[in-house]
This record gives structure tokens, C-alpha cells and sequence, in this order.
């Protein structure tokens, strides 16, 4: 019988203390496995055979703050892994999880200097903590607009330069993440690409935070392991994002999942942001979901935004205005406002 455990380290370890655990884990012969979650060290062990005396004996050796056994097949982003839920980086200086909460607004694609510059000035006068963007568009079809490449890249760099926004935006290609990344603060996976393993383990071994979309079948179990698959290469800093999953609907694009939010704070330490615009797609129906999702506990929020919808190459139809958004971060700040504090039921993110 074979069992997973994983051993929480203490955030002052000494190397000596960590040495010490890997060498008993190895005197029985089980294969492990090292990353670092923020600044502490988790250890996975593959216990093939009786594991009984290391379990015993393990958070008893100095250094160790627990080890436990992880019945779910993903580990490193599994609730048990972390004391607290996780922060992800966004910038230099914003953070969203564990308590911190941000808007990331912006139009799907970035298509000219004046639309980005003005969505831009748009979208940190309301308040967003971060732009959106891409540069590099997944489309059905190979006819569509298939974003600026290069260019897009260029221009997401001016316009972080003219607002001192941080900048989100999508990487297709794993060739491509080197690229992205001297521009992006948060790379974004797309739907479409949550199970392209070789793109997660390239952005996994890269330095920039990743914004994890869910695939649009995929189950909650899924979307974890393909986070896991990120943390496992090295990069602990994911968020995911709940962007809607198909449905036999066809009112909507996609089919909001709101459960998802508790769900994955039940399940897992990283923080799920809500993406209320592809999860609809239309823009009547952003604010109504994106403050269910606030309800629900999300840590922050995606949004499209275009300072003229009508004219958009890509999402226009669930595109906000400025002056919609401006609307929207109102009433999510008196959410908030009206939420901090409220005892729930609810398990704590
Ligand atoms: C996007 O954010 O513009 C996008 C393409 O999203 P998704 O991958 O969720 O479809
Ligand atoms: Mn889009």
C-alpha cells in the first residue's frame, strides 16, 4: 500500500534540521520531493510500505511543523499543505489572498495605443490594482484577430509605465514565457490551456506569479492539478480564476460557477479571483456576478473593460465601459464594506 504524506517545515528551519528529515525519510527507502510554498519548506514523501514509524517520528524531529498524510492526489496546493491561505504577488506592492483583495480590469486584447492608454488611465482611476490585456489571444478561429504579438507587449509596457499599474496578460506558448514575463507581473493561463502541461511547467520554473484560469470542463480536482503541477516545478505563486465552465445554456457563454469559490477555499490555500465576464458574456450581467462572487468570498476579480465596447476586436458584447466599471467598483467597495466583519458559517479562506 502506498501513501502520500507531506511534511510541513518550519519557516527557520536550519539546514542541518532539514537535512536530518531528508535523510530519515530516505533510511526507509521513500521517494520525496521538495518545494517551497512563500518561504517555507514542504517535503512530499511517496511512502511505498509501512510508513508507521516515520509518521511518528517525523514531527517529533526538530524544524518540523507537521507532516500529514494528503488523501487528495494534489498535494502542494491542498489546504493541509499551508497554515494560511496563500498571497500571491501582484506588482511590487499588491497582494491578493488571505484577506487582500483586488480588481484586475482591462480589455481582452490590446489593439491600439490609444484604446490600451485610455482603458489604462480608465481602470486605475476606478481603483483596479492591475491591467489586463492580451497580447497573444487564443481564438476559435485561426481567421480571427489573433492579438498584437510583440507589439502588444511593447504597448502593455507603456501603458505600465504611464500608470504604474501592474500588467496581467495571457502566454499561449511555452517559447513564449520568457517574453511575456519581462512585461508581465502575473502571467495568465488560459481556459484553454489550464491542461497544457508543458506551458504549466514552464511558467512553474519561471519567476512571475500565474493566474490560473479553469478549463471550461474541467472539475475542481482537475484545475487543482494543474496548479499542483505549477508549485511542483517551483513557482509557488498561483491565484486561480473561475471563468464559467460550458453548459447546455446557450442564454450565457459559459456557466458562472460561484460554487467554485467556497470550494476551492475549502480545498486548497491559493486565492480564486472571479472572472464574471467571460463567465457570462455579456455585459449586463458582470456586476450581478461579480458581486455574488464578492459574496462568496473571492479574492478578487477579472473584468473586461473597453472605452468603446461597439468597436472591440474581441469580447466586446461582455465589455464594460469606464463609466459601467466605475459603477461596478462602487457597489463591489460596499459589498465589501457591508461583508468585513459578518460572522458567517462559511469555512474561512
Ligand atoms: C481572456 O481572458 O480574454 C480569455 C481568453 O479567457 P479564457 O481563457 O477564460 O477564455
Ligand atoms: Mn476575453
Amino acid at each position: 500500500m502506498s501513501r502520500e504524506l507531506i511534511v510541513v517545515m518550519r519557516e527557520e528551519a536550519l539546514p542541518q534540521e532539514v537535512e536530518a528529515v531528508l535523510e530519515r525519510i530516505r533510511l526507509d527507502g521513500f521517494q520525496l520531493h521538495t518545494t517551497m510554498v512563500g518561504e517555507r519548506l514542504l517535503i512530499s514523501v511517496l511512502a511505498e510500505g509501512d510508513s508507521a514509524q516515520l509518521e511518528q517520528m517525523l514531527p517529533q524531529m526538530d524544524g518540523v511543523v507537521r507532516a500529514l498524510p494528503v488523501q487528495s492526489p494534489y498535494k502542494l496546493v491542498a489546504k493541509e499543505a499551508s497554515d494560511r491561505p496563500s498571497a500571491v504577488p501582484i506588482g511590487p506592492t499588491a497582494l491578493i489572498g488571505d484577506g487582500h483583495f483586488g480588481v484586475i480590469a482591462g480589455p481582452c486584447a490590446v489593439e491600439d495605443p490609444d484604446q490600451l492608454f485610455a482603458a489604462a488611465r480608465a481602470v486605475r482611476e476606478a481603483g483596479a490594482v492591475a491591467m489586463r490585456g492580451g497580447a497573444y489571444k487564443p481564438r476559435s478561429s485561426p481567421y480571427s484577430f489573433q492579438g498584437l504579438g510583440p507589439e502588444g507587449l511593447r504597448l502593455l509596457a507603456e501603458a505600465k509605465a504611464r500608470t504604474g499599474l501592474a500588467i496581467v496578460t495571457e502566454v499561449l506558448d511555452p517559447r513564449h514565457v520568457e517574453a511575456v514575463s519581462a512585461v508581465a507581473d502575473v502571467l495568465q493561463v488560459g481556459a484553454r490551456n489550464m491542461q497544457n502541461f508543458a506551458l504549466l511547467r514552464e511558467v512553474g520554473q519561471g519567476s512571475r506569479p500565474v493566474m490560473l484560469k479553469r478549463g471550461m470542463n474541467a472539475t475542481y480536482e482537475e484545475w487543482l492539478m494543474a496548479a499542483e503541477y505549477i508549485l511542483a516545478s517551483g513557482n509557488p505563486n498561483v491565484m486561480l480564476c473561475e471563468r464559467g465552465v460550458r453548459s447546455f445554456e446557450t442564454y450565457t457563454r459559459n456557466l458562472f460557477d460561484v460554487a467554485a469559490i467556497p470550494a476551492v477555499h475549502e480545498l486548497s490555500h491559493l486565492p480564486v479571483i472571479a472572472d464574471p465576464s467571460h463567465g457570462s458574456g455579456r455585459w449586463r450581467m458582470v456586476e450581478p456576478l461579480a458581486l455574488a462572487a464578492v459574496a462568496a468570498g473571492a479574492d478578487g476579480l477579472l473584468v473586461e473593460v473597453h472605452p468603446n465596447p461597439a468597436r472591440a476586436l474581441s469580447d466586446g458584447a461582455q465589455s464594460l465601459t469606464p463609466d459601467h466599471f466605475s459603477r461596478l467598483m462602487t457597489a463591489v467597495t460596499a459589498l465589501r464594506r457591508a461583508l468585513i466583519g459578518q460572522e458567517t458559517i462559511a469555512p474561512k479562506a
